[in-house]
């Protein structure tokens, strides 16, 4: 359903970031390799791996989820260890705004289900692709699922949900940072690159927004609404 008074109706986001902060621009990924394996080169490695095309997605999944499982890391020390990871300012006001302004919004990132979660329980998105991670009753890892939608299967994604929705393509935003992104932003009809750690994506995109602030992203979507 369209509606003129919006400049688009759908707005799909990455997470990592995008809407979080790591330090030194770390990831949900970095940030557990690094507490429960005592590294976070795998990701440097693991990444070349699957570009190299020796190393399917699911399967860098499979390796990190493994590392924490094996150390005995359980639900409560995954949550525990997503202490450096911040909300970025704004992005809850912001996001709810754009809720309450009738957009859809969704979720597409390689991030986890359990930071998501954690750092924001209140989200306003109505749907969440993103890699998932399962506990038992004594809150062990017991089993995940590595979403097919990062990367490439960004783009695929906001197809679908586009599709399913009826949802012109061109009335479809994106907002993102990074390499993963450059898929997505070329199918989406319209997206903001924020604070992008990727020349690519800057080319790909049709703005860019350089802020600690996630309301900076508004005045691209809600024409003269304060937050
Ligand atoms: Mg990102």
């Amino acid at each position: 359903m369209t509606d003129t008074t919006r400049p688009f109706d759908l707005i799909a986001f990455d997470v990592d970031g995008t809407l979080v902060w790591g330090p030194d621009g770390m990831t949900v990924w970095e940030v557990l390799n690094l507490k429960f394996t005592g590294t976070a080169e795998w990701n440097k490695e693991r990444y070349a791996e699957y570009k190299a095309g020796r190393l399917s997605y699911a399967d860098w999944v499979d390796l990190d989820v493994r590392g924490w499982r094996d150390s005995g890391a359980r639900r409560e020390d995954l949550i525990a260890a997503l202490e450096p990871l911040r909300l970025i300012e704004g992005v809850r006001e912001a996001t709810h705004a754009l809720r309450d302004a009738g957009y859809r919004l969704v979720v597409i990132s390689g991030t986890l289900d359990l930071m998501l979660e954690t750092l924001f329980p209140d989200h306003p998105f109505d749907e969440v692709y993103a890699n998932h991670i399962g506990f038992d009753e004594q809150g062990r890892i017991a089993h995940w699922r590595a979403t097919p939608f990062d990367m490439t299967g960004k783009a695929e994604a906001l197809r679908g949900v586009a599709l399913r929705e009826g949802i012109p393509l061109k009335r479809c935003a994106f907002v993102g940072d990074s390499s993963n992104d450059v898929w997505i932003a070329q199918t989406a009809g319209f997206t903001v690159a924020f604070n992008p750690r990727c020349e690519e994506l800057e080319r790909a995109a049709d703005a860019v927004v350089l802020s600690d602030d996630f309301r900076d992203v508004l005045p691209h979507f809600l024409d003269g609404v304060s937050v």
